[in-house]
């Protein structure tokens, strides 16, 4: 699961003396997992990749551009907007201290610095970090299923969508409804109905092996998966072994007349690499096909 997964926090020194660099990595790197830059350019580099770091210490002066700007840059793009930064620098009048605080940085510490202070204050910083974490993580996790739910999935939609673009790969997209699942809660209850639920949640996400794909709770009985670099034929694939693997839960419902056992239905819509098709545009498409599944006797899937 992408959410909710505890890891050592990570800490991103930027300076362009290497010098400083081993200074703070000796000093950080029994209780943090140290990434390094020495320009501004790798530093934006990092942090608009993948695995953003949980705080940043940012040399104020370097030659391509200066850790204001970096700390500006960071701050204006919604990305890396919550990494907070901690200026660590010898510019050390206090208009200098304001002028950092005001871009948004959390800390400014003078060089030279003491380094059990500075310990300490990385430490209290990224412990408020890795709690907002939490609570965001929170806020987009499913109460029922512990899947993300749709608030996650809208945010990673536009995110993931975007990225399939920039690394020219194709886009994939789910929708996902258990059959007869009305009549399923009504006959044995909603006890039963939600642990239904959580089934067929956990086995949707234990099918998805690789870690761009993802799955969240959509609705009711909704789900719904993203997956890129796939070609029709892989999409195919999985989504045949999405729908026998829950059959093989071998969830009884005897008022299904299509299976004896809890089923699903998938509608599916695909982006090629150099094909132009808007986000909502795939959303539609993968309803429209769910609905097409639905009346061609559900517990299968429709790609256009
Ligand atoms: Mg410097």
């Amino acid at each position: 699961m992408e959410i909710l997964k505890s890891k050592r926090a990570s800490v991103l020194i930027v300076d362009d003396m290497i010098a400083n660099i081993e200074l703070l990595s000796n000093l950080l790197k029994d209780e943090y997992d140290i990434k390094i830059a020495k320009n501004a350019k790798k530093t934006l580099e990092i942090c608009q990749g993948y695995e953003k770091p949980d705080l940043i210490l940012l040399d104020v002066i370097m030659p391509d551009m200066d850790g204001y700007e970096v700390c500006k840059i960071l701050k204006s793009n919604m990305a890396t907007q919550d990494i907070p930064i901690i200026f660590v620098t010898s510019n050390d009048s206090e208009r200098d201290e304001e002028y950092g605080l005001n871009l948004g940085a959390v800390d400014y510490i003078k060089k030279p610095f003491n380094p059990s202070v500075v310990k300490i204050r990385v430490k209290n910083h990224i412990s408020l970090k890795l709690k907002s974490n939490m609570l965001e993580e929170l806020s987009m996790c499913d109460a029922l299923t512990h899947i993300p739910n749709r608030r996650y999935f809208n945010e990673k939609f536009e995110i993931k969508y975007r990225e399939s673009i920039r690394d020219k790969m194709s886009f994939a997209l789910m929708m996902i409804d258990i059959d007869f699942f009305k009549l399923y809660n009504d006959k044995y209850g909603h006890g039963k109905g939600d642990s239904a639920l959580t089934k067929v949640a956990l086995t949707l996400q234990k099918n998805l092996k690789r870690p761009f794909d993802m799955v969240a709770r959509y609705g009711g009985e909704e789900f719904v998966i993203i997956l890129k670099n796939i070609d029709k034929d892989g999409l195919k694939k999985v989504t045949q072994s999405l729908i026998d693997s829950v059959q093989k839960l071998k969830i009884p419902h005897e008022y299904s007349s299509v299976s004896d056992y809890l089923s699903i239905s998938i509608g599916l819509s695909f982006k090629d690499i150099e094909e132009n098709k808007p986000k909502n545009q795939l959303l539609k498409e993968a309803d429209d096909m769910l609905y097409e599944a639905k009346k061609a006797g559900k517990n299968r899937y429709v790609l256009r």
